[in-house]
């Protein structure tokens, strides 16, 4: 684990700012190197994680259910999140985070934001529906529903680590057709 202490971008503390990085091998994929960022003075924090290795664009698909939640997952800052069959997609912005987690942690930061839109929406169609996307979500953790993560890095800095994952290369078409946005909440 390496540990640095520099001027902060956003505040210009003087050596405020706290960088951390550790690097970690994942089967059948290779070294990635997890960072983060934290200013002491102001909070600003930002986190992320590089594939150390030369990759292809890949498209990872999965079927989850309540038997999957700790099927490990790197996600770079670059790769596309979706649960189809929830309507749910979360795309690279300009705020995108990569981060090393596992399905359940993946599915609990869709929940969150499903349930920040439902606080905010002022339709009562949005709230209802966003309401149905909550109850199947908890079903998918505790109940018997099954979706499918998919996930899509023109990268390929990204990874599903499960013996049942499929995987394959983008099409060119596919990564034409991959956006660069902030969280969009599909309806069904
Ligand atoms: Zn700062």
């Amino acid at each position: 684990m390496n540990n640095i202490t520099t001027d902060c971008p956003v505040c210009r503390g003087k050596n405020t700012l706290n960088m951390t990085s550790k690097t970690e091998k994942i089967p059948y994929f290779g070294e990635i190197m997890e960072s983060t960022l934290l200013c002491s003075d102001c909070g600003y924090k930002h986190s992320d994680t590089i594939c150390l290795e030369q990759k292809e664009p890949v498209k990872y698909t999965l079927k989850i259910s309540k038997d999957k939640l700790n099927t490990r997952i790197v996600k770079s800052q670059s790769a596309t999140l979706s649960i189809p069959e929830l309507g749910l997609k979360v795309e690279p912005g300009p705020k995108s985070q990569g981060y090393v987690s596992n399905v359940e942690g993946v599915i609990n930061r869709f929940e969150s934001a499903v349930a920040t839109a439902m606080e905010w929406a002022e339709e009562k169609q949005i709230q209802e529906n966003a309401l149905k996307i909550l109850e199947k979500i908890e079903e998918l953790k505790t109940g018997n529903e099954i979706a499918t993560l998919v996930l899509e890095d023109p990268f390929g800095h990204s990874i599903i680590v499960d013996n049942d994952a499929k995987h394959r290369k983008l099409t060119e078409e596919e990564i034409n057709e991959l956006n660069t946005g902030f969280m969009t909440i599909e309806n069904e």
